[in-house]
Parts: structure tokens; C-alpha cells; sequence
């Protein structure tokens, strides 16, 4: 017993007078690296009692795991990533990745003061939402504008003021879900309106509309059906002819316009993206959309129309429980402010330039990195092929634009096992993963991923 590998374990207090131990105090404090040294034992205990190992670790690597358990502590979890799924507006990755004056304005709005609710020509207390508002008025063409957390939140608030405790008409064609947990029949429930749904799921008419329309309709409700297409035999109901009628009623219209199209993507292959200026103009009374789709901005959603209905919904206690915080703000400042330009905002917000980048730069990019890759030894074959990217994000997830990327396929591993590799570098590289294939899409690869990728890879097979 005498000699058992456990008696040869350092005490903590002997480890914590050692010399070597000092700086790791100092920089993380006493108690942590108390409660570390204490792990780093427990689990050399661990070891020996299942027969690995005698216990044998020399006492500097020892300080040096304690040191590494220390610094973990204090790794967050939430970090970059590298997108090499080909989905621009992947929602498990943050949706939209924000112009660099965007990030750099929340970051200014997080590291100290700014007048979120000061008018600095007066001195005097403003609202949040000031800035924003004459912006999202330009954008759209809207009366008024307000916004709040999310899309979601969006729909709920707009709801609950115009139609609680009334009726609400929508589609059998719009009753949708979007993303996990937002249904509209259970939005709708929340917020106290009646749901009376009308038509079937491929066809509605006017008429139906018409027919429905009761002493007790708040609103007529147009859902755009973001993430599915019908197809076949159908027949729709335009927004002009769903304003026609509400204005024949006098009956609020509420589009739930979804990916927040200020412009028409039917240049990029986009279809059938409505836009808001185009919903606004047609006459619908509110108008919704998220800021981090296809807006390219922030987690947002943005309520334009006119100015009744959006004053009322200011009014609105939930408007204080959905409001966005500094840092969005500033953000989405910056982000429709490049938006008052197209040129800008096509040059400056990263969702435009990857849905712009022409095929032949794609190609290019896929070529030059697969290139690189090949001249890794160990990593087996690669090669640059033709495929294609997804607009994702919940809104437009089954739109294709055409793509390139770089298929690895790795000596040993299989496409599973290099994938995990990969998940778990210092910059986690997220691949896409078909049919026994790892494949880079590099329409989603940011500029300063290209050196990262090679670097990361070539060390994975030197090691
Ligand atoms: C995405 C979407 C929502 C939800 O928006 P969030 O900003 O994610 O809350 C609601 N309605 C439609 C039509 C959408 O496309």
C-alpha cells in the first residue's frame, strides 16, 4: 500500500505552493485554481483506479493541464465559425452576417455609452426608435415604422393590437410553420385573435374572403408560405385584391411579408419574394419582416405602415417586452442606412455580395483552394466541382443558386470522422455532409476564412 500510485499524487496545498503554480493564481485567482488542481487530481485518480496509467504524471505537466483547465473556464462557447454548408441564412449559424460598419457600430454601442433615448440637439429624452423610423419610412414608402426583437414577436404584437378577442381571416394555403416553434394558428392564439381560416390549401379566392368577412373581422392576414411552395392546381389571392376588399369593409390588411426583401431578388433567381415597398404601395395597413434575412442585418422585426396602427402598437405593454436592445439598434441603423443606396448595400453587406458573386469568381475561389488542399500531404483527394448553395434561414431554405465547391475525401477517415475533425478545430469549420462526401461550399466562405481553412487543414494531417 505503501508504494500505490494514489499515496504518489501531490496534496493540493503542495502543488499550490510551487513556484510554478504562481503566475496561474495571479492571473485566475486562488479559488479557481484550487478547484482545477482539484479536477486535474480527481481525474489522474479516476485513471489509476480503472487501470490507466500508474499515476505517473510528471508534476510540470500536471501544472500545465491545471493551467489549461483554468483557461477553458473562461473559453466561451459561442465563437466563429467557418460556413461551408452553402446555406447563406443558416439560422444555427446566426442567419445573416452583418456589414463590417454594422458590427463595428454595435460593438461602439456595447463598450460604452451612446444616446439610445437622448436627443442630442435638444438634451432632451427621445425614443429608441427615433433614428430607425425615418429610415424603414424611406425604405418602404410606409407612414410610420416601428420595430421590436423578431419577426415572430412582430406578428404577435400586430395581432394582439388589431385583432384581440376578434376575428382574423386567413388562407388554408398560409397556415404555416416556420422554424420549430413558430406556427401562426399558435401565435394567433396567443395574441387573442380568432382565427377564421378560409379556401383550401391549394386554392382561395377573393370570394372566400369576401364571404367571411363578419361584424366581428379585424383584419384580413396574408402569410407568405416562406419555406414551401404548392404547386399544381392553385389559385392565390393578391395583396391589391385582399386590400380591395378590407378597404370595401374598412378592414385592416396585415402582410406578413417573412424574409424582408427591400428590393426584387428575382434578379438573383430569388422568386416570388414579396417586397415591401410593393406591399406598402399596394395599400396593406402593416407590413412585417425579419432584419436577419434577406435584409441582411440583425435579429429584427420590422413593422411598417401606416401611422394609426403603429402608434397604437407603441402603445402596446408588449412593446416593452419585445424591444431591442442597444446593440441591435446600432446595428440596424448601420444596416438600412447602406440600404438607402443600392450600391452600397450591395457592396457592403455580405448576404449581397454572396448572392451577386458571379459563377465564374465562385468557380475560381473553389479551384485556388482546392489547389492549396491538394498540396497537403495525407489529406487524399480533392477536387473543385459544380454544385449548389441554399438561401436557407427559414425564409427562402429550397431556393438553389447555382455553386462550386471543394469535395474532400479523406485517406483514412470517413466523411463522419473527418467532419467531427473538423467541427473540432480552433476555428470550427462546418462542412456539408452527402452521400459519403465532405464538401466545401465556398459561396459561404468569408474572405479571411480562405487562410484559416488551408492552415487548419494542413495541421490536421501533420499532426
Ligand atoms: C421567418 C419568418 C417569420 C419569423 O421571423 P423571425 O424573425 O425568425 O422571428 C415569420 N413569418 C414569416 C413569413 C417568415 O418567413
Amino acid at each position: 500500500m505503501a508504494d500505490s500510485p494514489l499515496r504518489r499524487l501531490p496534496s493540493v496545498n503542495d502543488l499550490l505552493e510551487r513556484d510554478e503554480v504562481q503566475p496561474a493564481i495571479e492571473e485566475f485567482g486562488r479559488d479557481l485554481v484550487v478547484r482545477m488542481i482539484r479536477e486535474e487530481i480527481g481525474s489522474l485518480r479516476q485513471k489509476i483506479a480503472s487501470g490507466q496509467g500508474n499515476g505517473e504524471l510528471p508534476e510540470n505537466a500536471l501544472i500545465h493541464n491545471v493551467r489549461r483547465r483554468c483557461e477553458a473556464q473562461f473559453q466561451p462557447v459561442f465563437r466563429r465559425v467557418i460556413n461551408g454548408t452553402g446555406i447563406l441564412l443558416h439560422t444555427n449559424l446566426g442567419r445573416a452576417p452583418l456589414a463590417e460598419s454594422a458590427a463595428r457600430a454595435a460593438y461602439q454601442a456595447a463598450r460604452g455609452y451612446l444616446n439610445l433615448e437622448l436627443d442630442l440637439a435638444t438634451g432632451k429624452r427621445s425614443s429608441r426608435q427615433a433614428p430607425i423610423k425615418p429610415l424603414l419610412m424611406e425604405l418602404t414608402g410606409a407612414e410610420s415604422a416601428t420595430v421590436v426583437n423578431n419577426n415572430a414577436a412582430a406578428t404577435l404584437i400586430v395581432l394582439r393590437v388589431v385583432a384581440s378577442g376578434k376575428e382574423v381571416i386567413l388562407s388554408r394555403g398560409q397556415l404555416v410553420e416556420i422554424g420549430g416553434s413558430f406556427r401562426i394558428p399558435e401565435i394567433m392564439s396567443v395574441s387573442g385573435a380568432i382565427l377564421r381560416e378560409v379556401g383550401t390549401t391549394n386554392i382561395t379566392r377573393p370570394s372566400d374572403y369576401e364571404n367571411a368577412v363578419g361584424p366581428n373581422t379585424a383584419a384580413l392576414l396574408q402569410v407568405h408560405p416562406s419555406n414551401y411552395r404548392i404547386t399544381g392546381f392553385t389559385e392565390t389571392v393578391s395583396i391589391e385584391s385582399m386590400v380591395a376588399i378590407g378597404k370595401k369593409h374598412q378592414i385592416p390588411v396585415i402582410d406578413d411579408i417573412g424574409s424582408g426583401a427591400l428590393i426584387d431578388f428575382s434578379r438573383y433567381g430569388l422568386e416570388d419574394e414579396p417586397v415591401a415597398r410593393k406591399s406598402i404601395a399596394a395599400g396593406a395597413d402593416l407590413v412585417m419582416f425579419s432584419g436577419d434575412k434577406l435584409l441582411g442585418g440583425p435579429q429584427a422585426g420590422i413593422i411598417v405602415g401606416s401611422r394609426k396602427w403603429i402608434d397604437r402598437i407603441e402603445k402596446d405593454p408588449l412593446m416593452r417586452a419585445f424591444r431591442l436592445d442597444k446593440m441591435t439598434l446600432a446595428a440596424l441603423e448601420t444596416t438600412l442606412r447602406l440600404h438607402t443606396t443600392q450600391d452600397r448595400a450591395r457592396k457592403f453587406i455580405p448576404l449581397y455580395r454572396q448572392l451577386e458573386m458571379p459563377l465564374e469568381q465562385v468557380q475560381r475561389l473553389a479551384e485556388d483552394l482546392a489547389g492549396r488542399l491538394r498540396s497537403i500531404p495525407g489529406l487524399g483527394q480533392v477536387k473543385a466541382r459544380e454544385d449548389v448553395s441554399f438561401v436557407g434561414g427559414g425564409s427562402v431554405p429550397s431556393q438553389e443558386i447555382a455553386s462550386w465547391v471543394v469535395e474532400i475525401r479523406h485517406d483514412r477517415l470517413s466523411e463522419e470522422e473527418l467532419a467531427h475533425l473538423l467541427r473540432h478545430q480552433p476555428v470550427p469549420i462546418l462542412p456539408r455532409v452527402q452521400k459519403g462526401q465532405v464538401l466545401l461550399d465556398v459561396r459561404t466562405l468569408m474572405e479571411e476564412d480562405m487562410e484559416v481553412v488551408v492552415a487548419q487543414m494542413a495541421a490536421l494531417t501533420s499532426s
